[in-house]
């Protein structure tokens, strides 16, 4: 019986991570949820959030930003439009993206405006959450 995973998150500018791992949690659209070794084929949906995952006894946090993850044959594939591990975070230019976003928000006249704007500042908080979690 298989007892680990092979976790890899890629984006459209480069490979991310690629490790083995013991445990997923991710952001799913519908809720968060886990991924143990030997676990059924299984696609969801990702929110904009914190992944994370367990290796050696010890837990690593990644944001994630919108894409798929994809689970088979004892590997995740996560395909995000944006990833960054934990260290990798600019926390000043998260603070400075949750600072326009908010601008943005209390300005916007267009409902598509606001929905950006929203999701700008979902990203930064979520950045700032998991570059605190490091
Ligand atoms: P910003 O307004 O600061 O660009 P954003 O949420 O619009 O933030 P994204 O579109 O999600 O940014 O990402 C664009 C690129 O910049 C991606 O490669 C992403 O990994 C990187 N990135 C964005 N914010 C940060 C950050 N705070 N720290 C490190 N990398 C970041």
């Amino acid at each position: 019986m298989e007892k680990s995973l092979h976790l890899e998150i890629v984006t459209p500018d480069r490979l991310v991570l690629s490790e083995k791992v013991d445990y997923v949690g991710a952001p799913g659209y519908e809720g968060e949820f886990g991924i143990l070794p030997n676990h059924i084929p299984f696609l969801s949906a990702l929110n904009i959030g914190s992944l994370y995952y367990k290796a050696g006894g010890k837990t690593h946090w990644i944001f994630v930003s919108g894409g798929f993850a994809e689970v088979s044959d004892n590997k995740v594939t996560v395909l995000a439009e944006s990833a960054e591990r934990a260290e990798d975070i600019d926390l000043e230019r998260a603070r400075k993206a949750k600072e326009r976003a908010e601008q943005r928000l209390a300005q916007a006249k267009e409902k598509l405006d606001g929905a950006r704007a929203q999701a700008a500042l979902q990203r930064a908080m979520a950045r700032m959450r998991v570059r605190g979690a490091a």
